[in-house]
């Protein structure tokens, strides 16, 4: 069966799902996204991706075509249709389809708002065992990481370097430090076992995923310092990982070619990873 995706209102099949090539998604970038996890036909962490999409529209001042509530209908009704177990719903919102390219926002127009779902066995993949490798490549981005934005050219090409290298995922630098993953958030245990990950801010975006297990390994009486870290203290420490929705916690066991630690997934991610999959089902909606 044809997947389903829905469009400005009307569910749809893929193949009929379209926008107009005036929209300022396409033109301009001028849109923001979120994507969630879906386990077991339910969603992950809702409540914080649609606060930070809420978030986000309000930096550029775009407003939601529908309330946060009945976008989760929408996600829950698109999840059903496709009859999705496991995977993702992405959605997105732009700033409509004007009548020609003006740079300036235009006047009466209402945002395009569209969504489709993915299939992705998050828990049973196989990275989510062996780890991934990371390449490191300069932070190619605007200032202002915190706005989900649909910008992701230089996500586009840090990721495209990674997947040339057979490396998983690319860690963005800036000054000498990581801000964060192309798709994710960079964290590294330090020998010490002290958790690091970057403070949020204008240089990252404000990981859903971060989120949750900085306030579970806290909750756990594990030390947490939200500050840069580099390169250098990152293949010196215990661990590294990334966190994501799309793939929850995942080891890092290279950069750059050079192992972390022994080159295996270390045993505090594996904790972690199950302490969020713990937590992504019980608040699964
Ligand atoms: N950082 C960036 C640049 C991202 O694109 C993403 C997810 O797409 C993340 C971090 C992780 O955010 P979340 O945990 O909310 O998926």
């Amino acid at each position: 069966m044809e997947q389903i995706a829905y469009v400005n209102g009307s569910f749809v099949p893929m193949s009929e799902a379209k926008v107009s090539v005036l929209d300022r998604g396409f033109l301009f970038a001028d849109g923001i996204y979120e994507v969630a996890a879906v386990l077991d036909g339910k969603l992950i962490d809702n409540a914080s991706h649609l606060a930070r999409l809420e978030r986000s529209v309000g930096e550029i001042q775009l407003e939601l075509p529908e309330t946060t509530a009945r976008i989760q209908e929408i996600q829950k009704e698109l999840v059903a249709r496709n009859n999705l177990v496991n995977g993702m719903v992405y959605l997105e919102v732009t700033r409509g389809a004007d009548t020609g390219r003006d740079f300036a926002f235009p006047k009466g127009v209402k945002p395009t708002l569209i969504m489709f779902t993915s299939v992705k066995d998050i828990i049973g993949a196989p990275s989510a065992k062996s780890g991934i490798g990371v390449i490191t490549v300069p932070d190619l981005r605007w200032t202002r990481r915190d706005i989900k934005s649909v910008a992701l050219l230089a996500q586009v090409l840090a990721k495209q370097a990674a997947a040339e290298a057979g490396a998983g995922e690319a860690w963005m630098i800036e000054d000498g430090k990581v801000t964060e993953g192309g798709s994710s958030s960079a964290f590294i245990l330090t020998q010490d076992d002290v958790l690091v990950t970057r403070q949020n801010g204008s240089a990252i975006l404000p990981g859903c995923t971060r989120k949750a297990v900085v306030a579970l390994a806290e909750e756990r009486q594990l030390r947490v310092e939200e500050r840069a870290f580099s390169i250098e203290e990152a293949l010196a420490a215990k661990e590294a990982f990334i966190t994501s929705a799309t793939v929850f916690v995942q080891a890092v066991v290279t950069i750059d070619g050079k192992k972390v630690a022994n080159g295996k997934p270390g045993p505090m991610t594996g904790r972690l990873r199950e302490i969020y999959v713990d937590f992504a089902e019980a608040t699964a909606v």
